[in-house]
């Protein structure tokens, strides 16, 4: 009997991996200044740390209890802090198309931005295709440096809030096509591998065979984004398209979204261990172009 019970205690622990054994790479991760951090509760009704230093601390402690190697991290109003163990791989956060190209380059050759995004252009109204993200797209193709651009929608009245030209229809992974177009060589990945417009987010990987997504947000927010990342997911398998994505949490001002994306993967069991590895570790190496 006793035998019994304690099989039964661990048969979580024999189906889904730890968090902390799997090495991880999360290709979508945030940070704030003071003066942008902000605390608020999330969908599963937990707070935000209380203030920005918490945070910080919060969110180091975070990557390391749950392996995280490597992070792509973009501040929102601020300049990139980065940490002492060389985590953290500088991103750059752009709602809008930067405006100089000099200092974007100073940027690049100070090894201060390893990565263009997240760009999430459709909060003020723009998409990766127009006109003035160009010169800054052919700087990221000669410098061989990767574009992150956000996909899908956002949270709730953000229209009211912050951003009046919002429109969730500019989230649409179809929306970066052009750019797919033009520059051929530039390496590029969605962000939120398309949220409500996976079905388009599938169709455009299987037609431009150098784009990447991550799954940031989709994995823990609340119950459509989940939806649409199991539905994202079972057809990439279908598809072929595995080896293509990337794990990302987009865990904004809340650390333990880290750990619940990570389970959240974990919990699919029509993924198998190899396809986990893949999502978790080996395609963001072959993609950011990291010696294994
Ligand atoms: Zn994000």
């Amino acid at each position: 009997m006793k035998k019994i019970l304690l099989l039964i205690l661990f048969i979580p622990f024999l189906v889904y991996p730890q968090v902390g054994n799997q090495p991880i790479i999360d290709m979508h991760l945030h940070d704030y200044s003071e003066k942008s951090y902000y605390t608020a509760p999330a969908h599963d009704g937990v707070m935000s740390p209380k203030d920005y230093q918490t945070y910080r601390v919060e969110l180091l402690k975070a990557l390391k209890k749950c392996n995280v190697v490597k992070a792509v991290v973009s501040t929102i109003g601020g300049e990139n802090k980065l940490d002492d163990d060389g985590i953290l791989i500088p991103g750059y956060y752009a709602s809008a198309p930067p405006k100089d190209t000099t200092a974007f380059k100073v940027l690049i050759e100070s090894g201060k931005l390893k990565v263009f995004g997240e760009i999430g252009a459709i909060y003020d109204g723009y998409t990766l295709s127009d006109p003035e993200f160009e010169p800054f797209l052919r700087i990221c193709e000669q410098y061989d440096i990767p574009v992150a651009v956000h996909t899908g929608g956002s949270v709730e009245d953000i229209t009211y809030r912050c951003c009046p030209d919002f429109r969730i229809k500019l989230g649409d992974p179809y929306t970066i096509e052009n750019v797919l177009a033009k520059f051929p060589k530039l390496r590029i990945y969605m962000m939120h591998a398309g949220e409500a417009f996976y079905e388009h987010a599938l169709r455009l990987m299987l037609q431009y065979s150098q784009l990447y997504t991550d799954l940031g947000v989709i994995l823990w927010v609340h119950e459509f984004a989940l939806d649409c990342a199991e539905q994202f997911l079972r057809k990439a398998k279908k598809y072929g398209l595995l080896d293509r994505v990337m794990f990302g949490s987009d865990q904004m001002v809340w650390p333990h979204a880290i750990e619940k994306s990570i389970n959240q993967l974990n919990s699919y069991d029509f993924l198998t261990q190899e396809d986990k590895k893949k999502i978790f570790y080996d395609n963001a190496v072959t993609f950011l172009k990291l010696k294994n």
